[in-house]
């Protein structure tokens, strides 16, 4: 589902940050623009970091832990047996044993806010090293969701030198002045977005852990079974993407053409999507 997720956080942050402009809160230049929608995208892919393969062989694993080759397929293999250490301490009578740590600890909402306060807080106390650090794995993991085939076929070593020559690059080029606390809120909002799109899919997610829920601490919720999105499947690979790549499309023009809507269009969506924010 790499694709999927990559595709998934664009389209929310592009339309986080078209609903943010038109509604006056926020206003970003087209790098900061860039950059949170680069960060966003490759962040959606960061819960499955619990996705182990086989080191040794570098094969299976989700996409993100091919990031960097054998180095991410290693961490993959801590964070999933980290996160399986975490379930077995805190499960329930209810909660099934596990012998995975795949879907549990790096998919609940706990764990993605504190990652976003987290980032935001490393580059609030270090600012440059942190800020280029965290464009840099991030960059990656976007390259790795949105350009699979390409990654693929590039492999790690020329994935890591773009990320790298691309964090430099953006970092020159991003206003210092207000300090770079979008970059730990477009990390938390991607991984947020993460687990909105697995509980389409017939597992769904722990999201409410350490709260427990109907007598589980690990209950995952999701959409019901009968309308669940099949991993791999048919609506997943063309219709979703479809759809995320048309409202990442949609968001983009809106942002760099906002003039070309009559006025009228532009009443009805302040009207329709912004009556109960904006008070219109
Ligand atoms: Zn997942």
């Amino acid at each position: 589902m790499g694709p999927s997720h990559a595709l998934s956080g664009a389209a929310v942050w592009l339309g986080g940050t078209w609903a943010l402009a038109y509604t006056d809160v926020y206003h970003q230049s087209p790098v900061e623009i860039a950059v949170g929608t680069a960060v966003c995208a490759g962040a959606a892919l960061l819960p499955d970091l619990d996705m182990s393969g086989r080191v040794i062989s570098g094969h299976g694993g989700a996409t993100i832990a091919h990031t960097f080759g054998r180095v991410s397929l290693f961490v993959a293999e801590v964070l999933e047996k980290f996160s399986c250490t975490v379930y077995r301490a805190t499960r329930m009578k209810h909660d099934p044993h596990r012998d995975n740590g795949h879907r549990t600890l790096t998919h609940t909402l706990v764990f993605n806010v504190a990652v976003g306060a987290g980032v935001s807080a490393l580059c609030t106390e270090f600012g440059k090293t942190a800020v280029i650090a965290v464009l840099f794995f991030t960059f990656a993991m976007a390259l790795r969701g949105l350009f699979v085939k390409w990654a693929q076929r590039a492999g790690w070593l020329i994935v890591t030198l773009v990320s790298a020559g691309a964090a430099f690059f953006a970092y020159e080029r991003l206003p210092g002045g207000r300090g770079y606390p979008v970059l730990g809120v477009a990390i938390g909002v991607g991984g947020i977005v993460h687990l909105l799109g697995d509980m389409l899919t017939r597992h769904g997610c722990p999201l409410l852990w350490p709260f427990p829920v109907g007598r589980r601490m690990w209950r995952c919720l999701g959409v019901p079974d009968s309308v669940s999105v099949k991993v791999g499947g048919k609506v997943e690979v063309y219709v979703l993407r479809t759809t995320f790549a048309l409202a990442t499309l949609a968001a983009v023009g809106y942002l760099v053409v906002p003039v070309v809507l009559p006025a009228s269009a532009h009443a009805w969506i302040a009207h329709t999507v912004f009556a109960t924010t904006s008070g219109k």
